[in-house]
């Protein structure tokens, strides 16, 4: 676990107005972080520059002490769901999870382990063997989070992992992130435009405006002061 250090940091796509401004924003140890603002406020190409799949144009970007400016996504040891969150359509949900662990070569045994102990807490012990074609919405979007945190990553990036849900789904997997964050204890960075959502998960919700961040704070903090 690691907490995310934001000193300063420009995003400029050609030469137009920086899609993120001056953002300086500190995440700490093991603190579950809500990003929300409208559609292209800047929030999604953010969350790229910590996971390190967008360069950053200024400023300074920390996970622990290690400045990561220019180190690799695969070096940054960070675990990212997207939105579209694609599982392989011809794997079990066994090797699903399991294959961020096959592709770092983990031993077979240790795979097994790591495996069971994320579906026993994604409730998925049962589904194992079967295909993702064979699950529901929610089984499937559990799968893709199993995917995510079957790795001790330093910290876990979630991009709008919702949106593509029914808002019944939604509701459910809302509290099942938010119990799941705060029983495994890892540093946490959420995007959302969604106003419940980011009212309600998380330790603290930074609000981003055209770029630049508007406001930080607890959700009782911001809904104190408009
Ligand atoms: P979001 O759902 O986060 O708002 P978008 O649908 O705006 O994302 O963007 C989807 C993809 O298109 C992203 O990879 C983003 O970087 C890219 N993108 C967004 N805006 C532009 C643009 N003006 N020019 C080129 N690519 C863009
Ligand atoms: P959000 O996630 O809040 O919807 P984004 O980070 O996707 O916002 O986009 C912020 C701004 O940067 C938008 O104006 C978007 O069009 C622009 N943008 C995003 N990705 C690209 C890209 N690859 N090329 C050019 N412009 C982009």
């Amino acid at each position: 676990m690691a907490a995310i250090t934001m000193t300063n940091i420009v995003k400029r796509y050609g030469d137009g107005f920086p899609a993120v401004n001056d953002v300086s924003l500190a995440v700490q140890d093991g603190e579950f972080m809500i990003l929300v603002g409208p559609s292209g406020c800047g929030k999604s190409t953010l969350l790229r520059m910590i996971v390190g799949l967008e360069d950053i144009t200024a400023g300074e970007m920390r996970i622990g002490d290690r400045l990561v400016n220019t180190v690799a996504p695969r070096q940054r040891n960070l675990s990212m769901v997207f939105q579209n969150y694609a599982l392989y359509p011809h794997l079990t949900v066994f090797e699903n999870i399991a294959f961020p662990l096959r592709l770092a070569k983990v031993p077979g045994d240790e795979v097994d382990r790591r495996v069971r102990q994320t579906a026993e807490l994604l409730e998925l012990t049962e589904h194992l063997d079967r295909k993702p074609a064979n699950l529901s919405g929610g089984q499937r979007q559990r799968v893709a989070m199993g995917r995510a945190i079957v790795r001790d990553a330093d910290a876990f990036l979630f991009d709008e992992p919702l949106s593509n849900l029914d808002a019944k789904l939604r509701g459910q997997m809302r509290t099942e992130i938010s119990r799941l964050q705060r029983r495994l204890g890892v540093t946490t960075v959420y995007v959302t435009h969604d106003q419940t959502e980011a009212m309600t998960l998380g330790d603290r919700v930074a609000v981003l405006r055209k770029g630049e961040l508007q406001q930080v704070g607890s959700p009782r903090e911001l809904y104190e002061q408009p």
